[in-house]
């Protein structure tokens, strides 16, 4: 059986090359400027309070997490999906892209800047070279532990010193 063979890895995936790309250049600021728009219109930017926005996000990303219920690992491309429920995915991804671009307009957060700044960081955190081919966390790799011992050594050194000890 398939899904009792599945090891968390999927099979024959291309490293380099995938063909696969989006049909628009959308920017987010653009969704974000639609949905002002859209909620304007009708007076809904009084309900668009950030929790009241967050927990509508939540509710999204739950109504795309049903689509996936109960069917098992899925490959990539849903080949397993009927055309009906590959739209019910993108409307609902869809759903929750335009959300969080509320969520962070509510929020005064430039999203764009906030999405290329964690980048950075994520290749600072998992450098290709430490995590090539690897899918654990960044704090489980021994280089990073070794990275980080001297400034636990630093902090102990600098709780004595606070607290007058040698
Ligand atoms: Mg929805």
């Amino acid at each position: 059986m398939a899904q009792g063979s599945y090891n968390g890895r999927l099979s024959n995936v291309p490293d380099e090359g995938d063909e696969f790309r989006f049909s628009s250049d959308m920017s987010l600021e653009e969704v974000r400027d639609l949905q002002n728009k859209f909620c304007r219109e009708r007076q809904w930017g009084q309900f668009h309070a950030p929790r009241n926005v967050l927990l509508a996000m939540v509710g999204e990303v739950g109504e795309l997490s049903e689509l996936f219920q109960w069917k098992g690992e899925v490959q990539r491309g849903l080949p397993e999906f009927s055309s009906e429920e590959k739209v019910q995915v993108g409307e609902e991804m869809a759903d929750v892209l335009i959300y969080l671009c509320d969520l962070a307009e509510q929020c005064k957060i430039d999203l764009p800047q906030a999405v290329r700044d964690k980048f950075q960081k994520n290749a600072q955190k998992y450098p290709s070279g430490r995590v090539f081919g690897r899918s654990n966390k960044y704090n489980d790799y021994t280089e990073y532990k070794e990275e980080q011992a001297p400034v636990t050594l630093n902090r102990s050194r600098e709780r004595e010193e606070a607290d007058g000890s040698e």
